[in-house]
């Protein structure tokens, strides 16, 4: 089972993208493909496409578009749910101790990771980085 996952642009420019990247590995995530690229607003608000509307929608964009981010294309048993659980709560400081956005994230909007959240989403966002 595969899953999306990336180190926005908060992480990235901190400079901990290795370093959340060693996390997921040890949690037995196998990296299929990764890539590190800047997403144009155009880009953004098409993954973003289900948040259209949405009070945080713009500033979602702009945080996005706003550095570098690293996708990864993940495989694990189990992944959608378990990528999830180690990413933890969207808000950091909802989030539970040891997860990734209790760790590196910073607000609400800046919370360091996406994770996909269903197989059917997975597989379009997916879709979106790395099948031409
Ligand atoms: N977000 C935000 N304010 C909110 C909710 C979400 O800025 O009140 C941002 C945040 O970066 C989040 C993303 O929008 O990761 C997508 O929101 P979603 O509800 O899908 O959270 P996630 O699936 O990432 O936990
Ligand atoms: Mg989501």
């Amino acid at each position: 089972m595969e899953t999306l996952f990336i180190i926005k642009p908060d992480a990235v420019g901190k400079g901990v993208a290795a370093l959340i990247t060693k996390r997921i590995q040890e949690k037995g995530f196998r990296i299929i493909d990764s890539k590190t690229l800047k997403l144009s607003e155009q880009e953004a608000g098409e993954f973003y496409s289900i948040h259209k509307g949405k009070p945080f929608y713009d500033e979602l964009v702009d945080f996005m578009t706003s550095g570098e981010i690293v996708v990864l294309r993940l495989e694990r048993e189990d992944a959608v749910r378990y990528l999830r659980e180690v990413v933890g709560a969207t808000n950091p400081s909802n989030a539970n101790p040891g997860t990734i956005r209790k760790d590196f994230g910073t607000s609400v909007c800046t919370n360091a990771v996406h994770a996909s959240d269903s197989d059917e989403n997975a597989k379009r966002e997916i879709a979106f980085f790395f099948k031409k």
